[in-house]
């Protein structure tokens, strides 16, 4: 990878690449080799690129957002100029098939390129008075220093969805990529760089994830955390939060539950549950975990589902026709492996897959289990891999009642051609986010995020802007 000149291995504080005392190795999923010794960020490293975002924000934020906005566009066309090598990076650090690299590049430079025009849309107000000779004005301003921390399924994504509302709203960035994927994150800065974002503005710290946490978290400079990954990490970064009261947006685990209708359309039905639990080897907060099927459709469904799972390729990312990569690391495979043993010890029947693949290291087989039950652990836990169970139900009722019964609530997803149903179920799923006949819903015109246990403040779309801005009341008097 070291050939793509978007490769970068340190830090990078104030507009400078900067090298620290220890290393860590960033690995290829897919063999298990060394791809990069990483410059390992702790406390110091933290510290330098807080007090370098508060020293860029006071002219950041100054800057006419037609400016910014303009320095964010450019630094979106410039990831799609770059997609072939920015798709090579990413699927070289994280596994995914280089098709769905090369997707997630065009979906991450849309956030840029959002909020580009977003940012000059953070409209004030001016509120008709209570008082004579006096004007009532309500204004937007940047929140301030942000601190980011990304995780690595979607190495660009997740990392674009934040620093383009926060550039657009004025503010500058602390971002901790995942220690697993860094070296996407230091390639978005060498493009940031070359698309005019000012040194300070946008600075990336990789390594010791606690340490530099801690730093971010402590420091009174930061108003702002934004934190994608685990709901136990997100939980610890809340309680930090409160000793300095920062605002905090969170988007955490799901446990999507797909439900089909006995009036599914049923092909339609098993192309979207095949996009939405297979995407990324399952490895995305919004696949599906749980698939909900009615009794009168259950078997049919079942039937096509697995002659779709049998089909997918299961190769390298930078493979041709790969459908299915490795997971991420030994971890993620030890737990899909003890979901697998704990369903079938409690009567899942398996009809495709449930073995590690014959490719070995951390690739898995696209499984299909049946006769699922709310005892077992993919009922409560987010499974991340290849593994679709079908739970079977009789009413809506049921259905709802078993979508609901997790503490997550982040999407779902359902098909039903009846627009009654389909109205009564939207409203009753305790999600953030519903796909109707739909697999895919991630775009960067509609509001993402959850609710419950799934995390709170939305990214994208128009509301995406306001997790990054204070509103500010002034009373013009003496008029
Ligand atoms: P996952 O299980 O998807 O890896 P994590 O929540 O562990 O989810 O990781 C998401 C991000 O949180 C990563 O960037 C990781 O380094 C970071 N992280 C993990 N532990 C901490 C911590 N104690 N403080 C701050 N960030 C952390």
């Amino acid at each position: 990878m070291s050939h793509i000149d978007l490769f970068r291995t340190r830090n990078y504080i104030a507009g400078e690449w900067i090298d620290s005392a220890r290393h860590y190795s960033v690995n290829d999923p897919a063999t298990g080799q060394k791809l990069a010794d990483v410059a390992c960020a702790g406390a110091d490293e933290a510290n330098a690129a807080i007090a370098a975002a508060g020293l860029a924000g006071a002219s950041w934020r100054r800057q006419l957002a037609r400016d910014r906005g303009q320095v964010l566009r450019r630094w979106s066309q410039l990831m799609i100029e770059r997609r072939d090598d920015l798709a090579a990076l990413l699927t070289a650090e994280q596994g995914k098939p280089l098709a769905e690299a090369r997707g997630e590049v065009a979906y991450a430079a849309s956030f840029l390129e959002w909020f580009a025009e977003e940012g000059r849309r953070a409209y004030g107000e001016v509120v008709p008075t209570h008082k004579a000779g006096a004007r009532v004005i309500v204004t937007k301003e940047p929140v301030g220093v942000v601190g980011a921390i990304t995780p690595w399924n979607f190495p660009l994504a997740m990392v674009t969805r934040k620093v383009g509302a926060a550039l657009a709203a004025g503010c500058t960035m602390v971002l901790k990529p995942s220690e697993e994927t860094p070296l996407s994150a230091f390639a978005l800065a060498v493009l940031g760089e070359q698309a005019g974002v000012p040194p300070g503005v946008f600075n990336v710290v990789s390594g010791d994830a606690p340490a530099i946490g801690q730093a971010v978290m402590a420091s009174e400079l930061v108003r702002k955390i934004s934190f994608t990954g685990s709901t136990r990490v997100g939980k610890l970064l809340m309680r930090q939060a409160s000793d300095t009261l920062k605002r905090v947006s969170l988007e955490l685990g799901g446990n999507a539950p797909f439900i089909v209708f006995d009036d599914a359309d049923i092909e339609a039905a098993v192309a979207g549950a095949i996009a939405s639990k297979f995407r990324n080897a399952g490895q995305t907060c919004v696949c599906v975990n749980r698939f909900l099927v009615q009794d009168g459709i259950h078997d049919r469904f079942v039937e096509r589902f697995a002659e779709a799972i049998r089909a997918l390729k299961v190769a390298p990312g930078d493979a041709a026709g790969s459908e299915i990569g490795p997971l991420i690391n030994a971890a993620a495979l030890a737990k899909v492996e003890r979901h697998v043993a704990d369903a079938k010890g409690l009567g899942a029947r398996v009809v495709v897959g449930g073995q590690p693949h014959a490719l070995g290291g951390t690739f898995y087989q696209p499984t299909l289990l049946t006769e699922a039950s709310p005892a077992m652990q993919f009922a409560q836990e987010e499974t991340f891999g290849p593994i679709a169970a079908c739970f079977r139900f009789r009413t809506d009722d049921e259905a709802i009642a078993l979508a609901n019964d997790t503490p997550f609530g982040l999407s779902a997803y359902f098909y039903s051609r009846d627009l009654a149903r389909v109205w009564d179920v939207s409203e009753r799923l305790q999600v953030g986010m519903v796909g109707v006949n739909e697999g895919l819903i991630s775009t960067e015109v509609a509001p993402f995020g959850g609710v419950k246990e799934s995390g709170m403040g939305r990214e994208g779309s128009s509301h995406g802007l306001d997790d990054y801005l204070n509103l500010k009341y002034v009373l013009l008097g003496g008029l």
